[in-house]
C-alpha cells in the first residue's frame, strides 16, 4: 500500500535490521527499542490491524513471533522474560496502520511498563466477561 512505511519496508524501499524473512512474513529491529532486541514481526501483505488480517496469516504470524522469542530467550545476555503485544487502532497506540507484533524482551532493570492498576470488583468482572462472550 502506498505511502505505507511498513510496506516500504517489505520492498526494501526502506531499510531495516531484519532478524527473520519467509514469503509471507518479515521480523525486523523496532527503530525506537523499548528494550534491547525489540523486534516487529510483520506480514508482508497489507492488513491495516488485527481486526482486518486474514486468520491464517494471523497464525503464521504470532509462531514466527514464538519462534524469535525462544530465539531471544536463547541468545540475549540477561533476557529474563518477553511481552508479546499488539495495539489495534489509534486508541489503543497504534501508530502504523499495517498490522504487526511487537516482541519486547524483558530484563530485570529495564523501564518498560504495561500493567495497569485497576483490580476492578467481582461484579464488574463478571459482568463485563458476558458482555464480550456475546459475539465470539
Ligand atoms: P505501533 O505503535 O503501531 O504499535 O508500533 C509501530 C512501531 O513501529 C513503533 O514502535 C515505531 O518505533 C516503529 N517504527 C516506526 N517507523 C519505523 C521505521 O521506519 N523502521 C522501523 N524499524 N520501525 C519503525
Ligand atoms: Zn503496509
Amino acid at each position: 500500500m502506498e505511502n505505507c512505511i511498513f510496506c516500504k519496508i517489505v520492498l526494501g524501499q526502506i531499510p531495516s535490521y531484519k532478524v527473520y524473512e519467509d514469503d509471507e512474513i518479515i521480523a525486523f529491529l523496532d527503530i525506537s527499542q523499548a528494550t534491547k532486541g525489540h523486534t516487529l514481526v510483520v506480514p508482508k501483505n497489507h492488513s491495516s490491524d488485527l481486526l482486518h488480517i486474514d486468520s491464517t496469516t494471523l497464525s503464521k504470524a504470532i509462531i514466527i513471533a514464538q519462534k524469535i522469542a525462544s530465539s531471544m530467550m536463547l541468545s540475549l545476555d540477561g533476557i529474563k522474560g518477553i511481552n508479546i503485544i499488539n495495539n489495534c487502532g489509534v486508541e489503543a497506540g497504534q501508530s502504523i496502520m499495517h498490522f504487526h507484533i511487537h516482541v519486547i524482551p524483558r530484563y530485570s532493570s529495564d523501564d518498560f511498563v504495561m500493567h495497569g492498576s485497576n483490580p476492578g470488583n467481582v461484579n464488574d468482572l463478571l459482568k463485563i466477561s458476558e458482555i464480550i462472550k456475546r459475539n465470539i
